[in-house]
């Protein structure tokens, strides 16, 4: 490929990561004090919130894309793009959540860097960076510190720990974003795990596409292709994240082989509306991008703003079957404390189990009338 190309693409990225907007002034330059002042975010400007503001960077820091934050509408007291990177007092004082690692990833951690929770799969964590931090974040214990990235210490431990444990069939790269890496790394990672020959699958889990689409460059394209079968796995909340440079990024993906999924969470104000997810998702189809999951918010210290009841979430997947196509409609799942593991949650359409006629009786999608179907 033309190196300029490649030169040119790469500081793409690296100047939209330069010029993000990381604190308070950044935001009042963005856009504009009396924008701010005359919007129902004038809290912003409040001596109270920038204190809060400077405890919550402590631990979890503010960091967003001009490209990202252009998505926002500061004249929306719900913007689903403000709501999601705006720090929110709760942050640092949560009357519910108090686990910074309620899914207790890190029991399951048996070298660093590595969870191994189920059998057949492991999780490594290859970068503790972001484009953009999300505040919904589950590992806010680790990401945007870049004390704790550990990562290129031990990248032939976590190897052979993979190659000497065949039980495993897939390994997902995580993070932070792990596309936050230069290219030169991400290959040789692939690079060497291509080599395991008990692992049938390699995937990505990224946000990149969605805050930073720039990264998503030819030069990738080209290792994810010479790596084929990558999945990429992206993370879209809103309809309103789905614009023009995504839908090129997601062909380019696509027609270098890759398979582009999807995992939202379900947000409080954000996303929790059956009209809203039934957008996203269609969007989703028609941009090339297949919805996998749709994860209840877990229970992470600071974020218990965003959890929406159970019933209403169950609800909005009832009507959303029937009403979407079948590949528009994820599957929603509940990520168990005490790191019990995933477990879909649908609506329950069996209603019993006739003994006489040995037959079993159903609802449909629509939960009115029952139908019957034969126990031979
Ligand atoms: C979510 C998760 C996975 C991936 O689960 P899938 O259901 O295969 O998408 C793997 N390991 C850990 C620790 C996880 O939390
Ligand atoms: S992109 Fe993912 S890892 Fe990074 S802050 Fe957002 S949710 Fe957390």
């Amino acid at each position: 490929m033309n190196p300029s190309i490649i030169e040119s693409e790469k500081q793409d990225w690296k100047n939209q990561l330069k010029h993000s907007i990381k604190n308070i002034s950044d935001l009042i330059d963005f856009f504009g004090y009396d924008n701010i002042k005359n919007s129902p975010y004038e809290f912003i400007l409040t001596k109270e919130y920038l204190d809060v503001f400077e405890k919550i960077q402590q631990g979890f820091r503010f960091k967003v894309t001009r490209y990202y934050l252009q998505l926002a509408n500061i004249n929306d007291p719900f913007c689903p793009i403000l709501l999601q990177v705006l720090p929110h007092p709760n942050e640092i004082a949560d009357p519910y959540f108090k686990d910074k690692d309620p899914l207790k990833e890190e029991i399951h951690s048996p070298i660093s860097n590595l969870v191994h929770r189920y059998p057949d799969r492991v999780l490594w964590y290859i970068s503790h960076h972001c484009a953009v931090y999300c505040r919904f974040c589950l590992r806010k214990r680790k990401v945007s510190n870049p004390a704790s990235n550990t990562f290129r210490k031990n990248i032939s431990d976590v190897i052979d720990y993979i190659k000497n444990q065949p039980t495993i069939k897939e390994v997902i790269l995580s993070g932070g974003d792990p596309l936050s890496l230069e290219d030169d790394s991400i290959e040789s990672i692939l690079h060497q795990l291509k080599n395991i020959p008990h692992l049938y699958s390699i995937r990505i889990h990224t946000r990149m596409l969605v805050t930073l689409p720039h990264r998503i460059t030819k030069n990738l394209c080209k290792i994810f292709d010479e790596y084929y079968p990558i999945t990429v796995v992206t993370h879209f909340n809103h309809p309103k994240e789905l614009t023009e440079i995504v839908y090129e990024k997601v062909r380019l993906l696509r027609k270098s082989g890759v398979l582009v999924l999807n995992q939202s969470v379900l947000l409080k104000n954000i996303n929790d509306d059956v009209k809203i997810l039934e957008e996203l998702f269609l969007k989703l189809i028609q941009f090339g991008i297949k919805p996998y999951y749709l994860h209840h918010c877990d229970e992470v210290q600071g974020t218990s703003h965003f959890r929406v009841k159970l019933e209403k979430a169950l609800d909005i997947i009832k009507e959303l079957q029937g009403r979407n196509p079948g590949i528009a409609i994820p599957k929603f799942m509940v990520d168990l404390p005490e790191g019990g593991g995933k477990v879909p949650l649908t609506p329950v359409y069996l209603k019993e189990f006739d003994r006489e006629k040995k037959e079993y009786i159903f609802y449909n999608y629509e939960f009115k009338n029952l139908y019957r179907i034969k126990d031979l």
